[in-house]
């Protein structure tokens, strides 16, 4: 295999969808190929992911990434220099080595992101491949489902829904294009309905619509009437999912929902509620990062039916997915690379999720930028869905675009539609 011999790493500040600062990465290889990631970031981040590393201070708000740029010249340049940037694991357990830390404090989950990202994208293009082939283990390819962001509620905007997103996802189209065609109609169509209400039609970081509804029943009710204008059927070509991001409704032992307060139990029976009388196939973060046994119960109730997606309870990393599966808190796990740091660290937990049966989710974060390398890693790791906001902002649609040409460009990929469906029932071995 051709050696592909790092020559210069540099970081740059740069800013991401939100306007805050940002780290950028370029690499480059000895025979002049050059690459460049940028990192995102989160807003309803969970408390165990990997810790970035951040200025401090006044200036931006203290999110300046001045000396992630330093640490890359000081400390990982040096080390870095002269090794294979196709060697994935090395350059990646190097940078953990440098770190030294449980949680990335040192050099910062942006920082080793950047760095790990670049390497591979620079190695890919060494040996001319794209870069979902070049991660791919082998495996029979297939474009994600999308799940689109519609409606943005939590800390993602100021509509005062609880509910921090309502996707809709297309799992009855046969192509990527299809689903794409089917969720910009809806999104569209939505747009419209919320209009013709009086609503208002601003956007949330995530590119879905922000209107000032505090009922979800009602918001549902707009969703699925947005599917009936586009000519689709509710449940088969496209359905519901939802991130409740339950993180930021915790409020003692219980969750906080607008004026009342639930305990956990209360809270599964309003998703069981939901599910009765809607087309819901996902719920993502039903429950807070450190309430187990609500997991635990949620997914026992309702995991026959849908898919239960742990984003902050599992933060991309190992002990809790692999306490995540013996306990069966889940059967699905949401994929954020900047929630660990690493492509290796990463890879991972997509190996033992896929060993549980567990369906996977690759995300974006709701502070990205134009950097598509989520799009190619889905694709690579055999995820059957992807997280990566409204089909609107263009941070949003880079990786819906790269995605669109993959499939114009690769015919011998399929896609993954509905697949995810068959494999929701957690393993009873
Ligand atoms: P975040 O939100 O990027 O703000 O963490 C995305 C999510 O919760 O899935
Ligand atoms: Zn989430």
């Amino acid at each position: 295999m051709t050696e592909a011999i790092i020559d210069d790493l540099r970081g740059f500040q740069v800013y991401d969808s939100r306007g805050w600062p940002t780290l950028a990465v370029e690499l480059s290889l000895v025979s002049g190929q050059a690459a460049l990631a940028i990192v995102p970031a989160g807003a309803s981040t969970g408390s165990r992911e990997a810790r970035e590393l951040r200025d401090g201070g006044v200036v931006h708000s203290g999110r300046g990434v001045t000396r992630a740029v330093e640490a890359i010249r000081d400390t990982i340049r040096p080390r870095l220099l002269g090794l294979d940037a196709s060697q994935q694991e090395r350059v990646d357990h190097t940078l953990l080595a440098l770190d030294g830390t449980d949680n990335k404090s040192r050099l910062g989950s942006n920082t080793i992101l950047g760095v790990s990202l670049a390497a591979a994208r620079a190695a890919a293009q060494e040996h001319h491949r794209p870069l979902y082939r070049y991660w791919s283990d082998g495996a029979d390819l297939l474009l994600p489902t999308p799940q689109f962001n519609v409606i943005n509620g939590g800390l993602h905007s100021d509509s005062a829904i609880p509910v921090q997103e309502f996707l809709i996802i297309p799992g009855g189209a046969s192509s990527f294009a299809e689903a794409m065609r089917m969720g910009t109609e809806v999104y569209h169509a939505l747009g419209s309905r919320l209009a013709r209400a009086g609503h208002r039609t601003a956007v949330g970081d995530e590119g879905g619509y922000a209107p000032r509804i505090e009922d979800e029943t009602q918001v549902f009710d707009l969703i699925l009437s947005s599917m009936e204008d586009a000519g689709l059927s509710a449940g088969q070509d496209i359905a519901i999912g939802v991130d409740v991001a339950a993180n930021s409704i915790r409020e003692r032992n219980g969750y906080r929902w607008r004026r009342e307060y639930l305990t956990a139990d209360a809270l599964i029976d309003r998703y069981i509620g939901w599910i009765r009388q809607y087309p819901i196939v996902s719920i993502e973060d039903g429950l807070a990062e450190d309430d187990w046994a609500g997991w635990q119960l949620l997914t026992a109730l309702l995991g026959e039916r849908c898919q239960i997606v742990g984003d902050d309870i599992f933060v991309t990393q190992m002990p809790y997915v692999g306490r995540g599966i013996a306990e069966r808190s889940a059967n699905a796990v949401l994929v954020k690379l900047n929630q660990v740091g690493t492509v290796t660290e990463t890879r991972e937990v997509i190996r033992a999720a896929r060993n549980a049966g567990w369906n996977m989710v690759v995300s974006h974060r709701s502070g990205e930028t134009t950097d598509t390398s989520i799009a190619d890693f889905a694709i690579a790791v055999g995820a059957s869905q992807i997280k990566a906001g409204a089909p609107a902002r263009g941070e949003r649609l880079a990786k819906y675009n790269r995605l669109l040409l993959i499939e114009a460009h690769d015919k011998g990929l399929g896609f993954a539609g509905w697949s995810w469906r068959h494999s929701t029932t957690p393993s009873t071995d």
